[in-house]
């Protein structure tokens, strides 16, 4: 083998070596079994034809490759966000290296959570036990501020309660009577990572606010909502949000727990909302969130104390961030300085500049609603059409919405939303109706590889690239960002296609 510690080869090039090869094409003629190459091929080209398509779309019983996690990845990520908060996820354990491999693939941060290790026994006789073990060995072992408990789909199917674990688990002085361990059931049959968040989230805030005398002051709070860009939007909230001079909490804060300096310090917990500023939220006089469809139930909550609401999707794009930046000025009574002004200016002006190139392109767009929404609206701002829009965690109600959309502008017209569809049947649109790009996460290059469109990775999961979290997508700032990465996937696809043969007519410089 050519492996050896002198000579360590990466896989993509280790597996090209002749011992490999031969290895490979021994597997696939003695144990794969496969039909003729041709019988293959035809196979797959008929499942990218109408026919197959309509088949596709009357499947009702399998989802294949849907474009959503589960719920308690989602309760993974906003626990993340408070102050030395560690997530306890009672169930199975192969469950949490998944939530925690997922995370930390995408931010390329480690990320702490443990698990009540449920087994065959707990499966049986509930979990009980492990709840009282491992809240011991947690707060022993990692010194948290608090332990936030979520469920997968095991302490779910089998009904633990989790009210009454926790007290009991107290009562056995797993952790100290007043230490904070706010729960939310997470089923994962349900839902998807964005309900998980804003279980969660409300969990957490409820843990500290049930039963609180309010005092109201002029502080809003601001719920971000699961975001793979949490890290660079964050920021740049609180960026907008200071220039403005507003008083403000985000609620869950997740930018400095992913990502933590490399100064030779382990840092376990790192930034995150602190404990103290969650307690005071009870006395804000509005919480706003970023995302509608990650935080129904805590807006829910919010409101039942007397605290105004709003909600937005994803204030990506000019128009999505005017709404925004107007709703914070209009509760706050600040003003919205020069210097976000200017940035707006610059944002319409890029957009302009570039017209020509992105006008009239089309779109197919997945992920998580709010995100689908906002990108939609962006892409409808510069002159392209957003045609396939697929939310696999989208309603009825949501593509309701986005028809709204489509209809209140003349690139809408051949758009259309699919609530609750997967990427093979993203796979089918392309197949039948190609657009010029596809905007999702890391999943979609097999979208990219199978259809021959281009992917441009834009939301969460994203784990074949590098650091794109780190920059903002929202407000005016991340608007340009949002725009140049679009634009810088427009031109290789001009100069791949200069490469062509007789396509040097246009393999020019100025563009
Ligand atoms: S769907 Fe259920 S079994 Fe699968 S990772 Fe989520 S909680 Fe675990």
């Amino acid at each position: 083998m050519p492996q050896s510690a002198e000579k360590v080869l990466d896989h993509s090039l280790l597996f090209r070596e002749p011992e490999y090869k031969e290895m490979f094409a021994k597997k696939r003629a003695d144990m794969e079994n496969m039909p003729a190459t041709e019988k293959v091929q035809e196979t797959a080209d008929w499942t990218k034809s109408w026919e197959y398509r309509e088949k596709n779309f009357a499947r009702e019983s399998l989802s294949i490759n849907p474009a959503k996690a589960c719920q308690p990845l989602g309760a993974v990520f906003a626990a993340a966000g408070f102050e030395k908060t560690l997530s306890f996820v009672h169930g199975s354990q192969g469950c949490v290296a998944y939530y925690r491999s997922h995370l930390s693939r995408h931010f390329k941060e480690p990320c702490s959570a443990v698990s009540s290790s449920m087994t065959e026994d707990a499966a049986v006789f509930g979990g009980l036990n492990n709840m009282v073990e491992g809240l011991k060995n947690a707060y022993a072992l990692y010194s948290p501020k608090m332990i936030a408990v979520s469920t997968t789909c095991m302490a779910e199917v089998i009904g633990d309660d989790l009210q009454s674990f926790i007290i009991g688990a107290k009562d056995k002085e797993s952790v100290p009577q007043d230490f904070p361990v706010p729960y939310a059931h997470t089923p994962a049959f349900v839902g998807s990572h964005t309900t998980g968040y804003d279980n969660m989230l409300r969990g957490i805030l409820e843990g500290f606010w049930a039963n609180a005398e309010v005092t109201k002051n002029e502080t809003i709070n601001i719920v971000p909502g699961f975001d793979g860009f949490a890290v660079g939007n964050n920021r740049e909230l609180k960026r907008i949000l200071d220039l403005m001079g507003v008083e403000y909490t985000i609620l869950s804060d997740v930018s400095d727990q992913f990502d933590t300096p490399s100064d030779g310090e382990f840092r376990m917990y790192d930034g995150g909302t602190t404990l103290e500023a969650a307690k005071n939220a009870v006395n804000a006089k509005a919480t706003i969130s970023l995302q509608q469809y990650c935080s129904t139930k805590t807006l829910q909550y919010a409101k039942s104390f007397d605290q105004e609401t709003a909600s937005f999707h994803y204030p990506m794009g000019v128009a999505a961030t005017d709404e925004f930046l107007m709703k914070v000025s209009e509760i706050t009574g600040k003003e919205i300085p020069e210097e976000l002004r200017m940035e707006r200016g610059r944002l319409v002006d890029a957009m302009a500049d570039s017209q020509a190139t992105l006008h009239g392109k089309t779109y197919a767009i997945y992920g998580d609603p709010d995100f689908v929404y906002a990108m939609a609206r962006f892409v409808l701002e510069f002159g392209g059409e957003p045609r396939h829009c697929l939310a696999t965690n989208g309603t009825k109600p949501w593509a309701k919405k986005m028809q709204a959309l489509f209809d209140s502008s003349p690139f809408g017209a051949e758009c259309k939303a699919y609530p609750g569809n997967d990427l093979w049947h993203m796979r089918s649109l392309l197949a039948t109706e190609p657009t010029d790009f596809l905007i999702g996460n890391s999943h979609g290059k097999f979208l990219e590889r199978d259809t021959g469109v281009p992917l441009i990775r834009l939301t969460f999961p994203i784990f074949d690239r590098h650091h794109h979290h780190r920059f903002p997508v929202w407000g005016y700032q991340g608007g340009l960002r949002v725009l140049v990465t679009l634009l810088d996937k427009a031109f290789d696809a001009l100069d791949a296609a200069g490469l062509e043969p007789g396509g040097d007519i246009s393999f020019d410089l100025t563009r």
